[in-house]
């Protein structure tokens, strides 16, 4: 266990006076219950928490840390694998008490604030029929997601979630309040596009907002294990021509039911005519001989929460993730012998189809540069009994090993793992000297260096 040195309560007592939210020290009740994030292999502990419950609390935060010479880690939703908005030893910058979501349905923008997570996001959007791309488990946080790029059903379609950013409020390393948009701080809202946790604390992001919904068709349908080869041979021919409503991804699974039965598993998203939709959606059916199919007209809400179970709060997390160079019958194949080798029925892998709208965004507009159509493919580790732990860690690994020869080097930043922050280079290719400039104008000493780190440029 780490030893934390605890903080003078007169060092804080300047803190106190202004600070609206909570501030937890280890001997506070609700500090470990705050401390956790969603991978409960993460295990650090702060000396302080500090609970923002509005702007003014995230400038007081960011301000004693500086002044104190503490490090910092920010906490949106907490769901990253890496496990980075938790420190050991310093301040940690909880946001997820900041909770607001407003939508204006006649302009089509939403302005929400950094603890919001995608169900409750998507909750009030839903509302007035609209929505942007967000990830496909509810309970991940929109603001290390957006800031990462941000995947999600609507991607083909709408792009990722960063291409619809339309501003981000930031607090900066020397406690400024700035506005980044298009026209205010344009260097600034490029970086934040993709750039991660690295610039400062956002404590707002107005994003545009489309007409999805709220019912869509989309689902899943499951093959039994054995035909998950000939269920990727279909899927990559079925991706060579996709309209920009539909996207779809091909994973294997395990039954929901923990009896540890393999599956292969088709899921898919159409936010078009139902009746297009439901003639797109057909030749999925024939990827294998379904044993469950649930494909059809379904809330846009439930399609974003339809895999929420299968990855519970608290459970232990090593995942690998990588851009493939394509989907060759070699990599199927590695693909399937390695899931058939899996020691965990709560992992599985999934290939991730990039098309459309996202594919379309020059590469250089945001400092998320993966915009090649093509393959990404998540190997999820997760298990719950820590006595488990090497052996899931050493098959999430060895998978990643075996498809050496298939990967691209392109990464995708929101999942590394926490050792891996030497690809962040990877993970930001062509926008990676970019960012390092701008992290020396808003972050030169980087004070915000407990992310996926984009250490500042030195001339
Ligand atoms: C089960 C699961 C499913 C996922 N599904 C998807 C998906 O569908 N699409 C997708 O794109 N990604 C997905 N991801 C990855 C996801 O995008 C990242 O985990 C993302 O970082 C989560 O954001 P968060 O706010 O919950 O994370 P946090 O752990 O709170 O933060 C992640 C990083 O961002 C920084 N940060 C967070 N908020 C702020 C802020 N307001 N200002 C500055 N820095 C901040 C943190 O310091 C940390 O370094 C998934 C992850 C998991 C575990």
């Amino acid at each position: 266990m780490v030893h934390v040195t605890a903080i003078d309560e007169t060092r804080m007592e300047g803190l106190r006076t202004t600070f609206l939210g909570a501030l937890l020290l280890p001997a506070d009740d609700a500090y470990e219950v705050v401390r956790h994030v969603h991978n409960g292999l993460v295990d650090r502990r702060p000396a302080l928490i500090a609970r923002c419950t509005n702007t003014a609390d995230v400038v007081d935060a960011v301000n004693f840390a500086r002044e104190e010479a503490l490090e910092i880690s920010v906490r949106g939703g907490g769901h990253n694998v890496a496990g980075r908005a938790v420190c050991d030893g310093g301040l940690m910058i909880d946001l997820s008490p900041m909770k607001a979501v407003l939508v204006d349905p006649s302009a089509r923008v939403a302005r929400a604030q950094p603890g919001v997570l995608w169900r409750e996001f998507n909750r009030e959007t839903q509302l007035h029929g609209l929505a942007v791309t967000g990830g496909v488990i509810a309970s991940t946080g929109i603001s290390g997601l957006t800031l990462g790029g941000g995947l999600g059903w609507l991607m083909g379609k709408y792009g990722m979630a960063v291409d619809n950013l339309r501003a981000a409020e930031v607090v900066t390393a020397d406690g400024r309040v700035l506005r980044a948009s298009a026209d205010e701080h344009p260097d600034l809202f490029w970086a934040l596009r993709g750039g991660g946790g690295n610039f400062g604390v956002v404590t707002s992001f107005e994003y545009d907002l489309h007409e999805v919904g709220p019912i869509v068709t989309g689902g899943l349908v499951a093959f039994p294990f054995e035909q998950s080869g000939q269920m990727y041979r279909a899927y990559r021919e079925f991706c060579r021509d996709l309209p920009d409503e539909l996207t779809v991804w091909a994973g294997m699974v395990h039954a929901p039911d923990g009896s540890g039965v393999k599956l292969a598993a088709t899921l898919a998203c159409h936010v078009g005519d139902p009746e297009a939709a439901e003639q797109a959606l057909r030749p999925i059916r024939d990827f294998g001989t379904p044993i469950m199919e649930e494909l059809g007209p379904i809330p846009y809400s439930t399609m974003n929460s339809m895999l929420d179970d299968g990855f519970p709060r608290g459970a232990l997390n090593y995942w690998k993730a990588s851009f493939l160079e394509e989907l060759s019958d070699d990599a199927i194949d590695t693909l399937v012998r390695q899931f058939g080798a899996c020691p965990s029925p709560m992992s599985s892998m999934m290939v991730e189809h990039f098309h459309g709208a996202v594919t379309r965004v020059p590469v250089e507009a945001t400092a998320y540069p993966h915009r090649s159509p093509g393959f990404n493919l998540v190997i999820a580790g997760q298990w719950m009994d820590p006595a488990e732990s090497d052996r899931n860690i050493e098959w999430v690994r060895e998978t990643y090993a075996a498809l050496e020869p298939h990967r691209a080097p392109a990464r995708y930043v929101n999942y590394l793992s926490d050792d891996e922050g030497d690809q962040v280079a990877h993970a930001y290719g062509p926008a990676y000297e970019r960012l390092r400039q701008v992290k020396a104008q808003y972050d030169p000493d980087n004070m915000f260096h407990h992310n996926h780190n984009i250490p500042p440029a030195t001339s």
